[in-house]
């Protein structure tokens, strides 16, 4: 991808879970193609210049419409919404408890509900709305010991369909991204609690079809082509970043 392009100029973008992550790489591919770009985090530290951070809990409606209202006027307006934030669990459905089945369910999905609600009226106004939102290949893979995770990523697909069929009258599109195992602080805290994550991380890259894991930044990349005029007629889509896990079926010999 050219550091040239700067077909975002103009636009402003917010991008929740923006402070880690693939969330971190999308927010500054956003900014490096010309947006001007928010990040909704619970904690939006350290970040890089050209970002400006709006500390908020995607699971409590009031602190989202406050961060998405604050961003709005900050930005001068809103073209592109990036629904990114989200948290995993590991289990069977024997393993996880009704109050961490609300949890996940209550950010994973409900808090790309409250975002969007509350960005709506600005996307509205804008002349190029655009949202993203974060899903997984978990959505359809069918994983083992993530039943909970899954769940939620399923919901994730389908209300992207639904928003993506609801608001395509109003010029809205709506898209996900399904990134397959990123490398990212999230698997880095995950490999860390490993006995041994050295091995550990050479067992996971053997498992993916390419040898390695995803990086950030091919998701934010995906995600911010989603969001640019490129994408001016792709709407209702899911786009795998997964280094073929979900289309070609391969395991390891
Ligand atoms: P990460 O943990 O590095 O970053 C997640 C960010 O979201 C953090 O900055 C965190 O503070 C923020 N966040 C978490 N809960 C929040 C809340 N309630 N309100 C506001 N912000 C909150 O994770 P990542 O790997 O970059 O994952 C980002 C997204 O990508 C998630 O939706 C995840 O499900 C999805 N995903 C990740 C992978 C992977 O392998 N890393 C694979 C598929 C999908």
């Amino acid at each position: 991808m050219s550091e040239e392009l700067r077909d975002l100029e103009g636009l402003g973008a917010l991008v929740t879970g923006g402070a880690s992550g693939i969330g971190l790489a999308t927010a500054r591919l956003l900014a490096a193609r010309g947006a001007r770009v928010a990040v909704l985090d619970l904690a939006p530290d350290g970040l890089p210049g050209q970002l400006t951070g709006f500390k908020a809990d995607v699971s409590d409606d009031a602190s989202t419409r406050a961060a998405v209202d604050a961003a709005a006027e900050a930005l001068g307006g809103l073209d592109v919404l990036v629904n990114n934030a989200g948290i995993g669990a590991a289990g069977t459905v024997e393993d996880n408890p009704d109050e961490q089945w609300h949890r996940v369910l209550d950010v994973n999905v409900l808090g790309m509900v409250r975002t969007t609600r509350a960005a709506l009226p600005y996307l509205r106004r804008s002349a190029r709305p655009a949202i993203v939102n974060t899903c997984s290949i978990a959505a359809t893979a069918g994983l083992p010991q993530r039943a909970l995770y899954s769940a939620s990523k399923g919901a994730v697909l389908s209300l992207t369909l639904a928003m993506a069929a609801d608001h395509v009258r109003e010029g809205i599109r709506v898209n996900c991204v399904n990134p397959g195992t990123a490398d990212t602080p999230w698997v880095a805290r995950l490999l860390d609690a490993a006995d041994d994550p050295e091995a550990e991380r050479a067992a996971l890259d053997a498992r993916q079809p390419m040898g390695r894991l995803v990086t950030a930044d091919e998701v934010a990349a995906a995600i911010v082509y989603l969001a640019s005029p490129a994408a001016a007629s792709v709407t209702g889509t899911a786009l795998a970043v997964d280094g073929g896990m979900a289309g070609l079926r391969l395991r390891p010999a």
